[in-house]
């Protein structure tokens, strides 16, 4: 039988060998998306995905040498002309595997914009806190987390900000990365 968690952890240990102080994006931030969580958000696409879900909806985000790497300092200067913004959405590819840079982008927009935080992944909450690490320092910064692989058979639109029935939106104790409820 497939081990999924096993191969999920390997997955999840292939962190994108990005400079410091840098983070790969697959496109320029978005601002008043209402499709990616509550209110007017601002998005970032994260360029690097290694779930490749069969339907995924942006293949292009997969390949881990594509998009263009951009300074984090920059990326927070274009974050703060945005106004009247609810909060930030992490997008991909799969921001997990970059997830020392976003929790850096995660915390400066907590703090400096007073903005809420979600992010998107293509792994469970069970198996990013299993991993621990990087990635549940990243988590531990949200306040909500829609998490799990995008499973085509399982593929539902009328479900809020998901795409199929085994992903979970999950509002999260900010600091401390517990789950307060589940849709
Ligand atoms: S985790 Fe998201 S970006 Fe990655 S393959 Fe699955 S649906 Fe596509």
């Amino acid at each position: 039988m497939t081990d999924w968690k096993k191969i999920s952890l390997e997955k999840l240990a292939k962190q994108l060998e990005t400079p410091e102080g840098y983070i790969r994006l697959s496109a320029p931030l978005e601002h008043d998306n209402i499709v990616n969580g509550d209110g007017l958000r601002v998005v970032l696409w994260t360029q690097g995905c290694p779930n490749h879900c069969k339907g995924c909806q942006n293949p292009e985000t997969w390949d881990y040498k594509a998009g263009y790497l951009a300074k984090i300092d920059d990326v927070k200067q274009e974050l703060r002309q945005f106004r009247g913004q609810a909060g930030l959405t992490f997008c991909g590819g799969e921001p997990f595997v970059q997830a020392k840079a976003c929790k850096e982008i995660a915390d400066w927009c907590r703090q400096e914009m007073g903005w809420n935080v979600w992010s998107f992944s293509g792994f469970t909450y069970e198996v990013i806190k299993e991993y621990g690490k990087g990635p549940w320092d990243f988590l531990k910064s949200l306040d909500a987390l829609i998490d799990g692989p995008f499973i085509l058979s399982q593929r539902d639109l009328s479900l809020r900000f998901r795409g199929s029935k085994n992903q979970r939106l999950l509002h999260l104790k900010q600091g401390k990365g517990e789950i307060l409820s589940i849709e």
